[in-house]
C-alpha cells in the first residue's frame, strides 16, 4: 500500500494509472476503521482494478466541537487494516490539503428537502460539510466508483445528488450496513462505549426489528410511539425515529402499503450519538 499525505502526490501517481485506463474504486472515511468500512473495501476490490481509501476527519462536517474532539483516532491500526486487506493506496491528507490557504471559499450545496429533514434538521451544516470535503476528495481523485454505506442512507442520498451537482462522473455504489452479531450496526463512534453501554446499544436495531415486524397499512404514529418509548425506556435520548418513503426520503406518518418504506433512527447513549436505518 502506497501512502499519501499531499494531494499533488496523489494526483500525480492517479495520472499515470489513468493513462492506462485502469479502473479505480474510492472509500472516503473518517478512520476508526471496522468491518463495515473493510466491507467498502472489500466491494471496491471487487469492481475496481485500484482501490483508494482515505482518512481524514473532516472538521466541517462536525455541527457539534465536542464530538469532533472526542472522534477516535486509531491511524497505526486503520494502517494496518486497510493493507492486510489489499488496499493499494491510502491518502491521508492534513487539513490545509483539503482546505487551502487562509482565504478557502466554501461552495454552498443546493441540497434542497434532503437538508431540511433527519440529519439534515438535527446536524445543521453537516450536508455542506459533507459535500465540501467529498467535492474536494473527488477532484483529486476523481475514480471510477465511488463507496458508500447504508448506514448513513441520507448521506448516499447527498452524494448521489452531489454528483449530479458536480456533473462527475464516478459511479456510486451503496453497500449494505455490516452489523455485529448482536445487531448492533458497525460505527467509529462505537468504540467510545463502555461495557455497559455497549450492552445497551443493540436496542436500536431491536427497534428496528419490531418496526419492520408491527407495520401494516395504515396510520404509523402509534408505532413510531411504542418504538420511541421502547428506546427512552433503555435510557436513549431521541433525535428522531421515523418512517420515511426510502425513494425521496419524504417522512410519513400513514402508508399506502405500496410504497417503499425505510425507518431511521438517531438516537444517543450519554453524549454518543449513533444513526441507523432498515428498509422495510
Ligand atoms: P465514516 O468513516 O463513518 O465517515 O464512514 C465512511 C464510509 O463507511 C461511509 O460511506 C459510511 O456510510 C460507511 N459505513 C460506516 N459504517 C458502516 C457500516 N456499519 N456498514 C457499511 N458501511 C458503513
Amino acid at each position: 500500500m502506497i501512502i499519501f499525505k499531499t494531494s499533488a502526490g496523489l494526483k500525480n501517481h492517479l495520472q499515470k494509472l489513468r493513462v492506462s485506463n485502469t479502473s479505480t474504486g474510492f472509500v472516503p472515511t473518517m478512520g476508526a476503521l471496522h468491518g463495515g468500512h473493510l466491507a467498502l473495501l472489500k466491494k471496491s476490490r471487487q469492481h475496481a482494478e485500484i482501490t483508494i481509501c482515505s482518512i481524514f476527519i473532516n472538521p466541517t462536517q462536525f455541527n457539534n466541537p465536542q464530538d469532533f474532539k472526542n472522534y477516535p483516532v486509531t491511524i497505526e491500526e486503520d494502517i494496518y487494516l486497510l493493507e492486510k486487506n489489499g488496499c493499494e493506496i491510502l491518502f491521508v491528507p492534513d487539513v490545509n490539503e483539503i482546505y487551502p490557504g487562509k482565504n478557502f471559499t466554501y461552495d454552498r450545496f443546493e441540497l434542497g428537502y434532503l437538508e431540511t429533514v433527519l440529519e439534515g434538521k438535527y446536524r445543521p451544516g453537516h450536508f455542506q460539510g459533507v459535500c465540501q470535503v467529498v467535492k474536494r476528495l473527488l477532484q483529486i481523485v476523481d475514480p471510477t466508483f465511488l463507496f458508500a454505506g447504508q448506514k448513513d442512507y441520507q448521506q448516499c442520498m447527498v452524494l448521489k445528488k452531489l454528483i449530479s451537482l458536480l456533473e462527475s462522473k464516478a459511479e456510486l455504489v451503496v453497500c449494505p450496513t455490516l452489523r455485529e452479531v448482536d445487531g448492533l450496526a458497525m460505527s467509529s463512534r462505537n468504540k467510545r462505549l463502555n461495557d455497559n453501554d455497549r450492552m445497551k446499544a443493540p436496542a436500536i436495531f431491536q427497534s428496528l426489528l419490531l418496526l419492520q415486524q408491527d407495520i401494516k397499512p395504515g396510520n404509523l404514529i402509534q408505532l413510531k410511539k411504542s418504538a420511541e418509548e421502547f428506546l427512552v425506556k433503555k435510557t436513549f435520548k431521541l433525535d428522531y425515529v421515523e418512517f420515511a418513503n426510502a425513494e425521496n426520503l419524504a417522512l410519513i406518518d400513514y402508508w399506502n402499503g405500496e410504497d417503499p418504506v425505510i425507518v431511521l433512527v438517531a438516537s444517543y447513549i450519554k453524549d454518543i450519538r449513533l444513526i441507523d436505518n432498515l428498509i422495510i
